[in-house]
């Protein structure tokens, strides 16, 4: 197709009311056709069509419309259709294309099949998901299936440029082209569309028969006018799709009325966990759903905004903080509260993806979680063997620890299960965990490659294997001990290096006995999960930047409190003291079976050091602040053996690198590490953070120090990581400004 050549030579509509009306105009202004033809059985619409500009030409006869169209559409209403076809069949040609908007889809295919007596692969039906509750042709709106969904339902056999014309006329309409099959398509609309209107009209109805004067509604509140909103909409209509999409609206009247009466039976027993758990699944729905049709991550994310950090130079920091919840701890947290018995209470939980991801599938798996509310959470355990099989497949976002840690514990579920992520989730290979959980007895069925959706075959017996992993992975191990807890015998894990070990700790804290003998954990299957009360210890990634903070920059004093002191996570704190940083430990205490202390920092003079080999994995994430700190020593600071921080968010090392040459501090980059020479003047300049929310972080720390203002770019994926940084930051002392953003 040339430029500025149309999809269609001449298209035809026939039926110029709402739908069609709102066709053929947005088809003339965005010139898609070279013509638009109308056909409509009242002569004064198809008259008043014309005048309006809404098509080209009114034809007056059908057969005058269809001649010559490359393109007929039927926009007439649904019972109309088959003497509508039966009328035109004589005049179609055999190539010209063929499709509808009808809000059923199996009637339509009914239809051609009973007058042409088959189904050429020229017929595309469609459905425009876009109306209003307005008919007829002064309602028609050119704009009305702009950023809409059209649902096109081809059959296997259809001729694919004809899908692809069509769809790109719908696209060139303003709207979003879906395909599915007809059968598909007619179960999705009785669900979310045909079962919402009948219960709009019965509920209306049933309270206008309550008394005569309707006396009844001026007591109605505005939940009830938009509840019942879409009882206003044409009723000729209506009856026409109750009657065409007849088995698929039957099966979900059925389903629904099943669920109601279980409600009805649980208000009569005052069965309030029944009650609480289906209300706070569906509030959970509720407000995931748009996230979850669109395949989206379960925390919006900012990165599409331009947020930027401007920064001041110099200052001091003071005061006494508490930084965000861990974020595996949180996470965590809801899994094995879910698997308790009795009631789990979080408070501090971090509302990040992995724990978002992972208390909406509990909540789909029958588990009732109240919250998250100002980070607390309570979740009513349903013991090891309380899960109920999921309806459909357990969307898990963008979040890879909660997909591995649920392969573990769903392989061992009596029911099947599905496991499914966003875009980039179901690009990442999840053999890892399947391989050795097919060696303990799972039946895991995986896409090409080993990626998601993971399929999970129910009531498999799992039996106990020792496992040496080939690449340190907390996930890997997590996914196996949570499965080790179901299966026959003793299943151990033994780890190449240290890896965080917070699944082991907090099975501990919930009474579940972990034997662990150097590199190896190990637990029992057959034990049970007692509920306890968790306040999750502030993450110490997280302080690790107030850590830095408050060492480099002059007349400094600051207490951070609650803060997690996994030994897996101290690196950070190991490095620094070596460094000749002033920190102190404060009230050590157990949390969960995890240590937790506070932490008071105060400036000091700090030196360059060989970082030692062992700490690097203990301070993995908090590299980007550490070499801020390493800039403001004296002497040179060596990291080697850190080649994973090439592949995090961002190329770490190089990315770090170029923001301070930026900065004008010179450093060398090697192929696992880097070398600073400490005592450089940093100055002001613009830093690229490439959406990297700890190297953001990181310069903003570094502007303490810093004898020129500093602007650092893309840092919109603070706000997901540590939603209360620049709120903290400006508390304590650093002087920053965000711009952008919200
Ligand atoms: P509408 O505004 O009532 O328009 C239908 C038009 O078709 C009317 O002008 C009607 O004339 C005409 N018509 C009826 N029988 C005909 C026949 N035998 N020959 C030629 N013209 C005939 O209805 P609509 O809302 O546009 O709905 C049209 C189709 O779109 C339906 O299949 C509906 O399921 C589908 N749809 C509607 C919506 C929505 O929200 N409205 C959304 C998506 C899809 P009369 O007035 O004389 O009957």
């Amino acid at each position: 197709m040339g430029d500025g050549e149309p999809l269609f030579k001449r298209v035809a509509i026939i039926g110029l009311g709402l739908i069609g009306g709102s066709l053929a105009s947005a088809i003339r202004q965005h010139r898609l056709a070279g013509q638009v033809v109308g056909y409509d059985r009242r002569a004064e619409e198809l008259a008043l069509g014309e005048e309006l500009g809404v098509i080209d030409v009114a034809a007056e006869s059908l057969e005058q419309a269809v001649r010559g169209s490359d393109l007929v559409v039927l926009a007439v209403p649904v019972r109309a259709t088959r003497a509508v076809l039966a009328e035109l069949k004589p005049f179609l040609d055999s190539d010209t294309v063929l499709s509808d908007v009808g809000s059923t889809k199996s009637s339509f295919v009914a239809d051609v099949e009973a007058v042409f007596g088959e189904l050429s692969p020229h017929v595309i039906p469609g459905h425009p998901i876009a109306g209003s509750e307005k008919s007829g042709i002064r309602a028609a709106n050119p704009e009305l299936f702009a950023n809409h969904k059209v649902i096109l339902t081809p059959a296997d056999n259809a001729h694919q440029p004809d899908v692809e014309r069509l769809r790109a006329l719908w696209e060139g309409c303003g709207a979003t082209v879906l395909t599915m099959s007809v059968a598909y398509h007619d179960e999705v609309l009785a669900a979310t569309s045909h079962l919402p209107h009948l219960i709009a009209f019965s509920l209306v109805d049933t309270l206008a028969g309550e008394d005569e004067n309707m006396d009844i509604f001026r007591y109605a509140a505005g939940g009830f006018r938009d509840f019942t909103r879409i009882a206003a909409s044409d009723p000729v209509m209506w009856h026409d799709i109750f009657l065409s999409n007849r088995d698929a609206v039957l099966r979900v009247i059925d389903h629904f009325t099943h669920d109601l009466d279980q409600l009805r039976s649980a208000i009569a027993a005052g069965d309030g966990a029944m009650l609480l758990r289906v209300f706070s699944r569906a509030k959970a729905a509720r407000e995931h759903f748009t996230k979850m049709l669109s395949g989206q991550a379960y925390v919006t994310n900012n990165s599409e905004k331009q947020v930027t950090f401007q920064l001041q130079p110099g200052g001091s920091i003071r005061g006494d903080i508490r930084v965000p919840g861990d974020k595996s701890m949180s996470h965590r947290s809801i899994m094995l509260g879910a698997l308790a018995e009795g009631i789990t209470e979080v408070k501090g939980f971090l509302e990040g993806e992995d724990s978002l991801a992972t208390l909406q599938a509990f909540r789909d798996m029958g588990v009732t979680i109240e919250g998250p509310e100002d980070g607390f959470v309570r979740i009513h355990g349903v013991g090891m063997h309380g899960l109920q099989a999921p309806r459909g497949p357990l969307y898990l976002g963008n979040s890879g620890t909660a997909m591995r840690l649920f392969a573990g514990l769903l392989a061992a579920q009596p029911f099947d299960s599905e496991l499914t992520g966003d875009a980039s989730l179901s690009k990442r290979p999840m053999g890892r965990v399947a391989d050795p959980l097919r060696a303990m007895g799972a039946v895991i069925d995986t896409a090409e490659g080993g990626r998601p959706p993971l399929k999970i075959r129910g009531g498999h017996k799992l039996t106990g294997i020792h496992y040496e992993m080939p690449v340190a992975s907390a996930q890997v191990k997590s996914c196996l001990l949570l499965a080790g807890l179901y299966a026959e015998g003793v299943t151990s894990v033994t780890e190449p290096a240290p890896t965080r070990d917070h699944t082991e700790r907090m099975l501990v804290g919930f009474g579940y006995h972990v034997h662990r003998d150097g590199a190896t954990a190990s637990v029992t299957g057959g034990g049970k999960l007692t509920a306890c009360a968790i306040d999750v210890p502030a993450d110490i990634s997280s302080a690790a930047f107030f850590l830095v903070a408050g060492s480099i920059a002059p007349a400094s004093e600051l207490v951070l409190r609650h803060v997690g002191m996994n030994p897996t996570r101290v690196g950070v704190i190991n490095i620094l003291r070596q460094m000749g940083a002033d920190i102190e430990v404060l009230e050590e205490r157990e949390i969960g079976g995890e240590p937790v202390a506070d932490l008071r920092v105060r400036s000091a003079e700090l030196k360059g050091i060989d970082i030692p080999e062992e700490q690097v994995p203990l301070a993995i994430d908090e590299f980007p602040v550490l070499f801020i700190a390493a800039t403001c020593a004296q002497g040179r600071t060596v990291l080697r053996g850190a080649e994973e921080l090439r592949v995090k968010e961002s190329d770490r090392i190089q990315v770090m690198a170029d923001g301070l040459a930026a900065l004008g501090v010179e450093t060398t980059v090697t192929p696992d590490g880097i070398i600073i020479d400490g005592g450089q003047d940093i100055g002001g300049g613009t830093v690229n953070s490439h959406g990297d929310h700890r190297i953001a972080m990181s310069f903003a720390v570094a502007s303490l120090r810093a004898n020129g203002p500093i602007e650092i770019t893309d840092c919109a994926n603070v706000a997901t990581s540590f939603p209360s940084f620049v709120e903290l930051a400006q508390q304590t002392g650093i002087q920053i400004r965000t711009e952008g953003g919200e």
